[in-house]
């Protein structure tokens, strides 16, 4: 996961342990008459028991870091961990990658939990965090948690074989930071060898420990640069000021707007988390241009970010037709965008979540853990940040959670890819007992029992 403004989603993303409460106006519903609260028990019990030891998992891999490509000490410990569980377990599709198989006692659904294992070339700093055995390689980016936790899931389930109708199968995937790893698997044949039908996957976020959260269809803005191309003459100046003009008339959103303000985004009234939120509908564009020239071609490159994709994608068009209109149509060559941006190439697509596994999936730990451990956003996050998850999702319908890894009160800030990066470990335990929960009620529902609830 990538994040380019990181001050404005951290600082907004600090207020939401105030805010949280007031975003639930619904009352705690135990799962009653579940038949598997007795597994949502057992899974707390055991989660409980193995925390230290995940605990420890978590900081060995934290202090021996792998960039992507390069997880090969991470993935022996991961096939070893699952061997030692009983798991069916394969291991090499498209890199490093480790795969989990946890049969049920009786046939049933299948369906995936991913956690990405690779670091990024960041030292780390953050309070508290042992320093990495490697100079400049640093697990900023969580994914030494996000491992620990998909090891505890799949330790916890294992030991509830019996109660599992189905499949349950844990991708640990490398060289997401690269957004390679998914295609790589995918491309190497990943579902020839398993075939989840709802996939899922959580990452690190600066909210709180203990929370997670999470939103039907996109969660992040899409973003985009843009390429506008005119034949090079005199005019140049005149045409390079005319085209960000026109390019910065598409921002809906008031320069001096309560949008722009950081704390607004965790408002209670018009953050993401209420339905009627201000992030729901917006088009953004980047005050800088670059203007370059090239063998009589005159080129302007800008960044657009938009809240959905049908919006973003109408621009060029929509440009394209505005400057054929215009005094400079005559020099006008094309308006694109750029395809292979590093990281938001358009192929990767943006993380896109199934609307009813993502309302089901938040209701289930809501119900079973309460209402301030998972709760639903309405709002997109206006920052352009991805993960390469989406490339199961293109294939797989599922949801991709955030989860908080924040404790303000001990300073510890679970921002992604921040140097500074830390992390309250109390985390592994809720997402290790969340995540669990959420796989066993997914795995054993039935066409029937979904139908029968909606
Ligand atoms: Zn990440
Ligand atoms: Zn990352």
């Amino acid at each position: 996961m990538k994040n380019l403004k990181t001050s404005h989603y951290s600082s907004m993303i600090k207020s939401i342990c105030f805010a949280s409460c007031l975003l639930i106006c619904n009352t705690a519903v135990q799962a009653q008459n579940s038949e598997l609260q007795n597994v949502h028990t057992a899974i707390q019990l055991a989660t409980d028991s193995l925390y230290e030891s995940l605990v420890e998992i978590r900081r060995d891999i934290h202090q021996h870091p792998e960039l992507s490509g390069e997880e090969k000490r991470t993935s022996e410990f991961i096939y070893q961990y699952l061997s030692n569980l009983g798991l069916e377990v394969k291991a090499g599709i498209g890199g490093y990658s480790v795969i989990g198989v946890l049969k049920g006692k009786q046939p049933g659904k299948k369906i995936a939990w991913r956690a990405d294992i690779d670091a990024i070339p960041i030292h780390n700093h953050g309070a508290g965090e042992a320093a990495a055995k490697k100079d400049e390689i640093g697990h900023n980016c969580g994914h030494d948690v996000h491992t620990a936790i998909g090891l505890g899931i799949a330790n916890v389930l294992a030991k509830q074989k019996e109660h599992i109708k189905g499949t349950i199968y844990f991708i640990f995937q490398p060289s997401e930071e690269n957004y390679k790893g998914a295609k790589l698997m995918i491309d190497d044949g990943l579902f020839n060898v398993i075939s989840p039908e709802e996939i899922y996957a959580a990452h690190i976020s600066p909210m709180p420990a203990g929370l997670i959260a999470s939103k039907p269809g996109y969660l992040f803005a899409d973003y985009k640069q843009i390429n506008l191309t005119f034949k090079a003459t005199e005019d140049n100046n005149e045409i390079a000021d005319f085209v960000k003009k026109r390019v910065s008339e598409l921002q809906n959103v008031a320069a001096d707007s309560k949008f722009w303000d950081n704390s607004s985004l965790m408002d209670p009234n018009i953050g993401i988390g209420n339905p009627n939120t201000i992030f729901k509908d917006f088009v953004t564009v980047q005050k800088h241009f670059k203007v370059e020239e090239n063998d009589g071609e005159l080129k302007i490159i800008g960044f657009i970010s938009a809240s959905n994709e049908e919006s973003i994608s109408a621009i060029p068009d929509q440009l394209k037709a505005a400057f054929k209109e215009s005094k400079y149509g005559h020099l006008l060559k094309d308006v694109y965008y750029h395809s292979n941006m590093i990281g938001y190439s358009t192929e990767r697509g943006n993380i896109d979540n199934d609307e009813q596994l993502t309302l089901q999936t938040i209701n289930t730990v809501a119900n079973i853990y309460g209402p301030a451990s998972a709760i639903q956003l309405y709002g997109i996050i206006p920052d352009g940040r991805g993960d390469d998850f989406s490339y199961f999702q293109q294939q797989v319908p599922g949801t991709y959670f955030l989860m908080g890894g924040s404790n303000f009160e001990k300073g510890i800030i679970a921002m992604p890819h921040s140097p500074d990066f830390s992390v309250d470990e109390s985390c592994i335990k809720s997402g290790v007992k969340y995540f669990a929960s959420m796989l066993v009620e997914q795995v054993n529902k039935t066409d029937e029992s979904v139908s029968l609830k909606d």
